[in-house]
């Protein structure tokens, strides 16, 4: 897998920064195109704010891959993005134990 690629099932979604992000409602700082399998992040952000928001795709084109309804509902989508990106800021250790 190539390092600007990520895989979700089947679909390789291509990762692209860009300055400005146009278009889609609620949506400023990133978007998916998930036929397109693309991901686009605004890079005029800090790279915290980036990294948040490639969570918040990456939920995106996972509820895409099942279907859920939560795909249409940017606020939840937006806070549980939120959620884990902190989650995993305060606990580094979690992906480095051997045990879990
Ligand atoms: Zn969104």
């Amino acid at each position: 897998m190539k390092n600007n690629k990520v895989k979700i099932g089947y679909k390789e979604y291509e990762i692209v920064k860009k300055e400005e992000i146009i278009e889609v409602k609620g949506d400023y700082y990133g978007k998916t195109e998930t036929d397109e399998e693309v991901i686009t992040i605004a890079n005029k952000f800090s790279q915290k704010v980036q990294n948040q928001t490639f969570l918040h795709e990456l939920l995106h084109c996972i509820a895409s891959k099942y279907d859920l309804a939560v795909n249409q509902d940017e606020h939840t989508i937006e806070l549980l993005s939120v959620g884990l990106y902190e989650a995993i800021l305060d606990n580094p250790h979690i992906f480095t134990m051997k045990d879990i």
